[in-house]
């Protein structure tokens, strides 16, 4: 969480701190600062909530700061409330730092840093880091650097900067991801590279160990001893104009719109005359017919994404899936064996939890597959094998494009394991890539009329709770309907097992209780709904999602949405269109900041 940024260059580095952070507050948005070198002093502002509630406005009251170099950050808390003193950057005029991630042992580290005489203003465990590096520099930052780093425990990405090397950024990082972008005579420091699209497609992957000292014309890195590292300059795929909001009103919105390419782009380089191909990560055949077990890994929306994967693959090919959260998983002693192979799902490919169930899988020397969307990213290179998901950016905290192309990655997988495991034959297997080609078409589909999710999200958005209820893989996809609808308008609700209601969750039922019924899979449709008509029998609002040519009777649903028909397997990567819809229209009809809901941040990158 947390975004970072730096420049040193040419030009008054304030609107490009503040343009690049702009495009990172996805990551956290509770206060933001810069802190540029203006007439060789370090000056910072900075301020709690948003770049634009927060940083901005002090700005324009203050004045703006004049400058070619300087950090940024958009924060999101783990050590300290978001205050104005807990803000980044955090220095003392001498040594002044922006930071991503968590310092494990920073009260050892104040009470060393009190004991010398340092005076601690925050809470945050920054802070420590802060007046180390100040500690240590005697003039040479790297050797500051090199020194502090060798005392700090926990996950961090450094942007620093110190007084008398003002046309300098350093940076340093550990876990916590960085990139150092290229430009002609100005660099640039980011968290990622939606930051920095507007300016350069060019820069250095920072990996973890390694210090960069930059100045406009260049960057060097070396480790910890001092020893010089060549870097290799990396392109971004990704344009401009696909981190920016292109006329819709909010990013969500947008990334709903674009899921039929999204999904196109993600299976097509995937579909070699007319099946499944796993070539491009060396996934064979052989591999996938011997592994004893299969487990999927990940957290939040990308978890649900392995629900749908594991009702798919067992299904399909009649083989035992394992899904676990990373962060229960990583502490659990899991059950692992290097026969068994691992798929790690994350956006970000930075999320915390995921990242170290990787590693957890990689030492026990299972095979690690993972679904990744950015490229460069930790998991994806630490992972043994990856298969990128190509959504393109996705900016809106709530995930929705990218969980889409996660589970789109998912068919192609589970069909090649049936396949590999001769649980179907190859036309079977080219029959069903055939109905996957047509998911862009469907979903499309599904974004004509807007009007039903709207006229839903309207009878919902003055409940304190629902429940969701599906079957199957309705009940797999109904987790992320849930959560979606949690996450960006603050409505209570649970998905449930249709079937399993009856066994307690229905005393919460009451008058005007909205409930919503997912009924795509038709071979369990007549119990899902038995099991809407037992709830609205007890007052409950049901709402249905079904698919054409399925008819709910008015006894069963209050209130129908349809979306096209496909054979029920399919159905969670159309039927998941009007639950996204339905929390986007919930959330902005409470008048909520739908792409930043609060107390949360995307790219998770603290467990
Ligand atoms: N731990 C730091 C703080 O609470 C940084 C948090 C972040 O990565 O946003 O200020």
């Amino acid at each position: 969480m947390c975004g970072i940024v730096g420049y040193t260059g040419e030009k008054e580095c304030e609107d490009i701190l503040i343009n690049s952070l702009r495009k990172l507050e996805y990551r956290g948005y509770d206060s933001a600062g810069i802190a540029v070198f203006e007439n060789g002093k370090i000056k910072t502002v900075k301020a709690k909530g948003k770049i634009n509630d927060g940083l901005v406005k002090k700005l324009d009251e203050e004045g703006s700061l004049k400058g070619v170099t300087g950090i940024g950050h958009t924060r999101w808390a783990t050590h300290g409330e978001p205050s104005d003193i807990n803000s980044h950057p955090i220095g003392n005029g001498r040594v002044s730092i922006v930071h991503n991630g968590i310092i494990e042992n920073y009260r050892k580290i104040k009470n060393f840093l009190i004991g010398k005489g340092y005076v601690f203003e925050s809470e945050t465990d920054t802070e420590s880091v802060a007046k180390l590096l100040d500690y240590y520099y005697k003039g040479d930052p790297t050797e500051a650097i090199s020194k502090a780093v060798t005392d700090i425990e926990g996950a961090y990405a450094l942007g620093i900067i110190f007084i008398d090397h003002p046309d300098m950024i350093y940076a340093v990082r550990k876990d916590s991801p960085l990139i150092v972008g290229i430009g002609e005579n100005e660099m640039y420091i980011a968290s990622d590279m939606t930051a920095l699209l507007e300016y350069t497609k060019h820069y250095y992957l920072l990996e973890t160990g390694e210090i960069a000292s930059i100045s406009k014309t260049g960057a060097t890195f070396c480790d910890i001893h001092g020893n010089e590292i060549k870097k290799e300059i990396q392109t971004a795929t990704w344009d401009i104009s696909e981190a920016e909001k292109g006329g819709f009103e909010h990013f969500m919105l947008k990334e709903i719109h674009e899921q039929p390419s999204a999904i196109h782009k993600t299976i097509s380089p995937r579909i070699k005359d007319g099946m499944p191909c796993f070539d491009e990560c060396g996934l064979t055949d052989d591999m996938l017919r011997n592994y004893k077990h299969i487990f999927i890994i990940a957290c939040g929306s990308a978890m649900h994404a392995g629900m749908v994967g594991k009702y798919l693959i067992e299904l399909l090919a009649r083989t035992p899936v394992i899904v676990d959260i990373a962060s229960e998983f990583r502490y659990r002693n899991p059950l692992l064996s290097d026969k068994d192979l691992v798929v790690i799902i994350s956006q970000s490919g930075e999320t915390a939890d995921t990242k170290a169930a990787l590693e957890l899988a990689n030492e026990v020397g299972a095979d690690t597959l993972a679904f990744v969307n950015v490229v460069g990213s930790s998991i994806a290179r630490e992972a043994k094998m990856v298969m990128f998901t190509y959504a393109g950016p996705e900016i809106s905290v709530a995930s929705t494009k990218a969980y889409m192309v996660q589970n789109a990655l998912m068919y192609l997988l589970a069909f090649r394991v049936a396949f590999a495991r001769n649980m179907i034959d190859e036309q079977e297997c080219r029959r069903l890539v055939s109905v996957l080609e047509t998911m862009p078409d469907k979903v499309g589909e599904c974004l004509e009329d807007l009007d039903p999710y709207r006229k839903a999200a309207s009878k919902l958005v003055s409940a304190d709770s629902l429940l969701y209820i599906g079957r199957g893989l309705d009940y797999a996809l109904s987790m992320e309907g849930s959560l979606k609808l949690k996450e960006i308008s603050y409505i209570h609700s649970e998905s449930y097992a249709a079937g399993e209601l009856k066994h307690g969750t229905i005393s919460l039922i009451h008058e005007g209780m909205p409930v919503i019924a997912v009924t795509t899979q038709s071979g369990l449709l007549s119990k899902t709904v038995s099991n809407m008509r037992e709830v609205r029998s007890r007052g409950a609002y049901v709402i249905a999602v079904c698919a054409e040519g399925i008819q709910i009777d008015s006894d069963s649903a209050d209130f129908t949405i349809t979306i096209p028909a496909s054979e029920d397997m399919f159905m969670p990567l159309i039927a998941v269109v009007p639950l996204q819809l339905i929390a986007y229209y919930s959330s902005v009809l409470r008048g909520n900041d739908v792409d930043k809901p609060r107390n949360l941040a995307k790219s998770v990158t603290v467990e």
